[in-house]
């Protein structure tokens, strides 16, 4: 049983993106994954990547170790699915921490997953959770908690969260911050699945709108987001050089 769930995990195909690695998954495929780690219960980590990712894992040897080790990397937004498409190793879709977050919610609907939502600005996460059993009222949302605790409220959150024992842990804390964060406290969590979904729980808060459909079919969501906010301008602006390394590197 274990060695047949391990074969079906090892057949993610990964691309390497500036040498960091992205697994070439549909959101149906990642979903599948995430329920195999949920099964077989050992704490294990899921990275949404964006361009941003992949520069950072390029400067922080530790968030690198995280992408490299990952069972599960997505490959999130325009800038990272261009570059797959340029290095000739195409992400089939795009598989986003917000798209997962409601993807998940629906299983837990369907399925009776534990979820706990741990991130965003104090209300925010609870909101996204108000918002999300409206449309799916059976799911399980075990606990809900800010991200803008002090260091020294971190053991009695660790154990909270462990309390609640959920099966999938979303953290809405900010790359690389909400990983590093999830797996230095893996053991003491006991969570099965851990997941980066940086602002996530803004989305469905309602703090941030999403991009119209066609806009995010476009491949233009970034302009979007940051219209709304425009403090992100410091990813954007780190988008060229994300660019020229990507033609330099064809
Ligand atoms: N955040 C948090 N605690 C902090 C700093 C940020 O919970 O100390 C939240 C913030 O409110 C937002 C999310 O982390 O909901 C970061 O969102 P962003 O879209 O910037 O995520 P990234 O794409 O950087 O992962």
């Amino acid at each position: 049983m274990e060695s047949a769930l391990q074969e079906r995990e090892t057949r993610l195909q990964e691309a390497r993106i500036l040498g960091v690695r992205v697994h070439r998954v549909r959101m149906a495929e990642a979903l599948r994954a995430i329920e195999q780690l949920i099964q077989r219960r050992e704490p294990s980590l899921v990275i949404t990547a964006d361009a941003n990712a992949i520069l950072i894992a390029l400067e922080d040897a530790e968030f690198h170790q995280l992408m490299e080790t990952a069972p599960l990397v997505t490959a999130d937004g325009a800038g990272l699915t261009w570059a797959g498409k340029r290095l000739g190793q195409p992400f089939p879709e795009r598989v986003s921490g917000v798209d997962l977050v409601e993807q998940l919610t629906r299983l837990s609907h369907e399925k009776g997953y534990r979820l706990y939502f741990l991130g965003a600005a104090p209300g925010v996460a609870e909101r996204a959770a108000r918002n999300l059993l409206r449309k799916y009222p059976n799911a399980q949302i075990v606990g809900v908690q800010h991200g803008y605790f002090p260091p020294t409220d971190e053991p009695a959150i660790v154990t909270q969260i462990a309390a609640a024992r959920p099966d999938v842990l979303l953290v809405g804390m900010g790359m690389p911050r909400q990983e590093k964060w999830a797996w230095r406290h893996r053991t003491a969590l006991g969570v099965p699945v851990m997941i980066g979904v940086g602002g996530s729980f803004d989305v469905y808060g309602g703090v941030v709108k999403r991009a119209p459909r066609w806009m995010q079919q476009l491949g233009y969501e970034w302009l979007w987001r940051l219209l709304q906010d425009p403090r992100k301008i410091k990813k954007v602006r780190n988008l060229p050089r994300f660019v020229w390394q990507i033609w330099r590197a064809k």
